[in-house]
């Protein structure tokens, strides 16, 4: 590029910055409604209702019962980088809340039309904010918040190309809140497409009990609780028998500190322990649940917060490895189970 040809340096438009950030988080509209679903579970929901049309595309709303938000912070919330969830790096590094980067209703909202109701808990009254004109209005509500996105990707078509059909972008939007669901059995989770209520987990008192709802029956028969402590990381949940694995690998989640997570480390050390059960391309199904130390592991390395790192690997991936040699290995748990049936 000829000098002449090369321009000032300039700090980008607020509303371009929102944009490029944007395209890291949301991908679809699953990734939206996985933004929201974090959200509701920040504030404490006990139930939330997912309403969507057009597989997302034209409206995402997510409808929680949790402390929503104060008038006077509404606008706050669509600010970049404004949180509620962490005020310090300490505050970082030991992070219990599922959000912390305050950037995805910010996102959201500069490439989707965006609005917010809340009522605030203990609050007489509840408001509206319109996302594109920043208008508060009043509204009537029960305490909590709903979030509304319409026409998704209207301002970025490029993005919008790369969007599959109705069906598809539904399916994914679905399985972003049966990994919600997995991770909080005592939540109720419905699900609602063009009017039509397509899931529906209600609350559950145990964790196996929304396993089944949510995964079937039979992932729960032909499966082996999962128990184990090693130092500072305790792995719990279930791992199918080795009858049990599937073609694809379209029944396996781990969750680490109730974070859905997609992690080497975790997937090396679970094909590992079923290494000698399982054969050729057989995929094991799982519902896994690590607990360590939040000063042990890193969330902020993706904007997703889909990956994660581990302080000591080693640790971590012999703690997953014999977790689940030794359930597999516990007097055929398993079939006993699924015999019973
Ligand atoms: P983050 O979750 O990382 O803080 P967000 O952009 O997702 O960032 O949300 C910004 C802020 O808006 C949150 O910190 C929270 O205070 C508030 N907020 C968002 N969604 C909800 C909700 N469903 N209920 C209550 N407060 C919410
Ligand atoms: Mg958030």
């Amino acid at each position: 590029i000829a000098a002449a040809a090369r321009r000032p340096i300039r700090e980008l438009p607020d509303e371009l910055i929102s944009q490029i950030a944007a395209g890291e988080v949301v991908e679809r509209p699953a990734s939206v409604v996985r933004e929201l679903l974090d959200n509701a579970l920040d504030a404490g929901a006990r139930q939330i209702t997912v309403r969507l049309s057009a597989g997302g595309v034209r409206l995402i709303s997510v409808e929680d019962d949790g402390l929503g938000l104060p008038r006077e912070e509404l606008p706050l919330a669509l600010r970049r980088h404004a949180t509620s969830k962490i005020a310090s790096l300490l505050e970082l590094e030991t992070v219990g809340t599922m959000g912390f980067r305050g950037e995805a209703l910010a996102a959201i909202n500069a490439i989707a039309e965006l609005s917010v109701q809340s009522r605030f808990e203990g609050a007489d009254s509840a408001f509206a904010l319109d996302g594109r004109t920043g208008e508060l209005r009043p509204v009537a509500r029960a305490t909590g918040t709903t979030v509304e996105v319409r026409e998704l990707f209207f301002a970025t078509p490029a993005r919008r190309k790369f969007l599959k059909t109705d069906a598809t972008e539904l399916a994914h939007c679905i399985e972003a809140v049966r990994r919600h669901a997995l991770a909080r059995p005592e939540v109720g989770f419905s699900v609602w497409h063009d009017g039509r209520l397509v899931e529906q987990w209600r609350a559950a008192a145990e964790r196996d009990q929304r396993l089944a709802d949510a995964l079937g029956e039979d992932f729960v028969k032909h499966s082996v609780a999962v128990d184990r402590q090693a130092g500072p990381v305790r792995v719990t949940g279930r791992a199918g028998i080795p009858d049990a694995a599937r073609s694809r690998a379209d029944q396996q989640f781990f969750y680490v500190n109730g974070r859905f997570v997609r992690d080497k480390v975790l997937a090396h050390a679970v094909r590992s322990a079923y290494e000698d059960v399982l054969h050729g391309q057989r995929q094991p199904v799982y519902a896994l649940y690590l607990e360590i130390d939040p000063a042990r592991v890193d969330v902020n390395v993706h904007p997703t917060k889909i990956e994660v790192r581990f302080r000591d690997g080693r640790e971590v991936h012999q703690a997953v490895r014999h977790a689940i040699e030794d359930a597999l290995a516990a007097p055929r748990a398993g079939e006993a189970a699924a015999a019973a049936a």
